[in-house]
């Protein structure tokens, strides 16, 4: 492999060839820095290992992240994670990290997204997770949610063992800056882009993809990067160390209310944070907002019922089909209703799904595991 890369913090420059959460000198974000930048996709893959020559990995772990759709809604262009396996922006980071870190136990504390994605991700390649809670910082919906896809839960437990995986970790930074691979791959017209900021990561890290292109092609034209948080909430600190510049814009939670309305209109159930983007861009009436997650409901295994066995009887002969070909060859419910089942069935490990491109166009395909 070309690809050479090492470690280095953030906010004072400690370097060091071997992977580190975080600096031991000032406690700062350690990224991955590369020895040289360049630019080459694999065309052929729907995920965000098409841009594996510029991505650190020892072993690829996909669930088919990535190469999420850039749609209009209500005049707004928007990117949807909603798109990705568990509905958000999160599972490009958990695939990076997961595919750096290879032990079977792992622990981390509860962030609202992150820690859904890394546990389904873990789960899904028989790892197992615990996360620690705080029970006075969590939603009961989420907690539901980590525990239905078989995480373990410890409430105030610092001490358990396993291997600790943080959302500020330096792989999340390399998984999450492929949404500027994607943004420079698609050249969409528009050159200004919102995306929701809480710590900051987020958009560090499609800064930190737009100064690596930037620094691989010399036909690299400017994007303007809005970080847009809720108005009386703090800016991001870790946007200073930034080597592309960001600009900073609140959004009020009224607007941010709105927006969620708008979206959910279109079926798109974004969370408050996930809509600050799309309300920003609305009201500059510009731009790309990035929809960064929705509300995606899980299904526990329960007793197969017909319509699965029916399902699992067509898919026995091997061959790998989208849920419309599926709806077709069965031709006795509704494309809903499959699609419905399609979803819980993988989700509970009956079925396995992946992604193809079928002219052009990414596509969800379902067959069994
Ligand atoms: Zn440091």
């Amino acid at each position: 492999m070309s690809k050479v890369y090492y470690f280095k913090c953030i906010k004072c420059g400690y370097e060091t060839p071997r992977y580190i959460a975080k600096c031991p000198k000032c406690g700062g974000q350690m990224q991955v820095v590369y020895f040289r930048n360049a630019w080459k996709v694999d065309s052929k893959n729907p995920t965000i290992w098409r841009y594996k020559e510029m991505l650190p990995f020892r072993n690829i772990i996909t669930l088919g992240e990535g190469l999420t759709p850039l749609r209009k809604i209500n005049e707004v262009k928007t990117k949807l994670e909603t798109r990705n396996p568990t509905g958000s922006y999160a599972d490009r980071a958990s695939s990076v990290i997961l595919s750096n870190i290879e032990y079977n136990d792992i622990k981390t504390s509860y962030v609202e997204d992150f820690t859904i994605s890394l546990a389904y991700y873990a789960r899904s390649f028989g790892k197992r997770t615990l996360v620690n809670i705080d029970p006075e910082n969590i939603s009961p919906e989420d907690l539901l949610t980590l525990s239905k896809i078989g995480a373990r839960i410890e409430f105030n437990n610092e001490n358990s063992k396993g291997f600790p995986i943080s959302y500020e970790d330096p792989f999340t930074i390399e998984g999450l800056k492929t949404i500027s691979f994607e943004l420079y791959e698609k050249m969409p017209k528009e050159d200004k882009i919102y995306i929701p900021a809480e710590s900051g990561l987020l958009v560090y890290s499609i800064s930190k993809g737009f100064y690596e292109i930037k620094n691989a092609m010399e036909d690299f034209r400017e994007y303007e990067i809005v970080a847009v948080k809720l108005r009386k909430v703090q800016g991001p600190k870790i946007i200073k160390f930034a080597r592309y510049k960001i600009k900073v814009c609140s959004v009020s939670f009224q607007e941010v209310l709105e927006s969620m309305i708008d979206l959910a209109k279109k079926g798109i159930s974004a969370k408050p944070l996930a809509a600050t983007g799309y309300a920003m861009a609305k009201v500059n009436g510009d731009g790309i907002a990035i929809v960064t997650g929705a509300r995606k409901r899980y299904t526990i295994k329960a007793k197969k019922g017909k319509i699965e066995e029916e399902i699992t009887k067509l898919l026995s002969d091997g061959r790998k089909r989208t849920a419309y070909e599926i709806w077709q060859d069965l031709n006795a419910y509704s494309l809903k209703g499959i699609y419905k089942y399609l979803e819980a069935m993988s989700d509970y490990g009956s079925v396995c799904r992946d992604y193809e491109l079928k002219g052009g166009r990414k596509v969800k395909i379902y067959f069994l595991c």
